[in-house]
């Protein structure tokens, strides 16, 4: 894949990327975000996995929270919300930790696991973001849900990080472009946070034409 390093995009579009190109894009290009239950529910859960840097040592597990990640190559950077190093003799160096260690990126997430694989492919591309930064390899983490109160094991198969790269480099080019695709109604968008900016059930059925007629021109009575 290419060098992405003309701009880096955030880290968590990547889940709304893979939830509706559309969403991704009225968030992170064109900057609307409505509040509803859903997000703030979620933001709650992450201001707790985040206390931003703690390092908390337990045993041979150390674990970090809020740990800030990048990858130039993807073009991505952004905020883990907990990785724990375990201490393994196949792992890396840490600063001012003796020993080795191997990353395992553990994401909280609102709810019980979902239809559809965004939550994988956002621990994926964190963990591309790992393996950059401290040259390992990282094949495994887990997503912790909220509902369940359980963690998943996420594998990061081949095919989960070429669904990563494929996704930079689309998220890349629309960046790019400025490009906000145009609404295809799916079965997520009556749970969807932008329902209301995006208005997938006026857009469908009518014309931009017709609904400045109907909410507009009528209005006014002409
Ligand atoms: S309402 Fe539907 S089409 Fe619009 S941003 Fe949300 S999921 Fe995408």
């Amino acid at each position: 894949m290419t060098d992405l390093r003309d701009r880096t995009l955030p880290l968590s579009g990547i889940q709304h990327f893979a939830f509706c190109r559309r969403q991704w894009a009225l968030i992170h290009l064109e900057g609307q975000w409505e509040e509803n239950l859903r997000t703030a529910e979620g933001e709650l859960l992450h201001s707790r996995a985040h206390e931003d840097g703690l390092r908390e040592r337990r045993g041979n597990v150390l674990t970090v929270r809020g740990l800030s990640v990048f990858s130039q190559r993807l073009g991505l950077s952004g905020k883990c919300d907990v990785v724990e190093f375990h201490a393994d003799s196949a792992g890396v160096p840490l600063q001012g930790e003796p020993g080795l260690w191997q990353p395992f990126p553990v994401e909280y997430k609102r709810g019980a696991p979902k239809n559809g694989d965004a939550d994988q492919l956002q621990l994926c591309a964190q963990a591309m973001c790992l393996e950059e930064m401290l040259c390992c390899q990282v094949p495994e983490g887990a997503l912790y849900y909220g509902e369940t109160r359980r963690r998943e094991p996420v594998p990061f198969t081949p095919e989960l990080r070429a669904q990563v790269e494929t996704m930079c480099r689309e998220m890349h080019d629309y960046a790019r472009r400025g490009h906000t695709p145009r609404v295809k109604h799916r079965k997520g968008c009556a749970a969807c946070s932008l329902k209301e900016v995006c208005l997938p059930a006026m857009t469908r059925s009518l014309s931009a034409a017709t609904y400045l007629h109907r909410h507009i021109y009528s209005e006014e009575g002409l």
